[in-house]
């Protein structure tokens, strides 16, 4: 399997289980039953093609200078002037939603009045594209950290057993394809033909510890732990290695405060669905049955 063609189906899952996930309850829903078989039909496979965190940083920062250099500014203007005259016309856009809230266009706002602006001087202008471009790339890694809170926190808890999460660590460039390609490759052959597969945590370092479910502990009546280690509040990133502590920092009121903030936010962030990415969320089904 080439390189581009591993992407593409993984890439692909994505998107299938995103779509897949616009259904399937979360676990702090209201009724609290957790995930429900009939959500995923089939037996699924899903990579997550894991960037420690600082290579991550620098990709997404990268990533949002080739957005510029691919002509991002144009592009804003484009939607900008679309938007003027659809308003113009009265039938103003809804600026809550679809693109409009897309990652590279709000974040341009000021740069877009300072460009309409007759008096604004060349240097100024500039400065404007620079803050855009540094929100931008604010708001890129924002994101990209809601998408592993959330695999942590709502996705490896709500898996059921006949669902598989690996880990491939893609930190490393030069080692792609040891690293992520070829195992995804053989986990991929090893799921169609139905063989044993090695367990998720054992592929590597990174899966071993990223795949430890983070606790959000949004509900008390989320299941416990059937032995107490140690428990890390994932909302105000607070570890308590003895149980009595944890009942005392989730009872507290600094943690409540905390986590009723984070459930506004994601209410803001995901409204309908769990994942807030138009273009995964916006399901884009393929309706085939194998998940690679
Ligand atoms: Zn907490």
């Amino acid at each position: 399997m080439r390189l581009s063609h591993a992407k593409h189906q993984i890439t692909g899952a994505w998107r299938k289980l995103a779509g897949n996930e616009a259904v399937m309850p979360m676990m702090d829903d209201a009724d609290g039953t957790g995930p429900k078989e009939q959500s995923m039909r089939f037996d699924t496979l899903i990579f997550w093609v894991h960037a420690e965190k600082s290579v991550l940083r620098e990709r997404l920062d990268a990533r949002v200078d080739k957005m510029l250099e691919a002509g991002l500014l144009e592009e804003v203007r484009t939607l900008d002037a679309y938007a003027e005259a659809e308003a113009a016309a009265g039938r103003p856009v809804d600026k809550t939603r679809g693109i409009w809230v897309s990652i590279g266009y709000k974040e341009f706002k000021e740069y877009m009045h300072a460009l309409r602006n007759e008096e604004t001087s060349e240097k100024d202008l500039e400065y404007w594209a620079n803050t855009a471009l540094s929100k931008t790339k604010d708001s890129t890694r924002q994101y990209a950290k809601r998408q592993i809170r959330w695999i942590r926190s709502k996705l490896i808890n709500s898996l059921p057993a006949s669902k598989i999460l690996y880990l491939l660590d893609g930190t490393d460039v030069s080692t792609f394809d040891s690293a992520v390609v070829g195992p995804a490759v053989e986990l991929t052959s090893s799921f169609l033909a139905a063989e044993p597969m090695p367990e998720p945590s054992s592929l590597s370092s990174a899966a071993a510890e990223l795949l430890q479910p983070a606790r959000l502990h949004y509900e008390d009546s989320a299941p416990s732990p059937e032995k107490w280690t140690k428990q890390h509040c994932e909302v105000c990133d607070v570890t308590c290695v003895v149980e009595s502590q944890w009942g005392q920092h989730t009872g507290s009121k600094a943690h409540k405060k905390a986590v009723s903030k984070r459930r506004q936010r994601d209410r803001e962030a995901y409204p309908g669905a769990v994942l807030g990415d138009q273009e995964v969320a916006g399901g884009q089904e393929s309706g085939d049955a194998n998940v690679t």
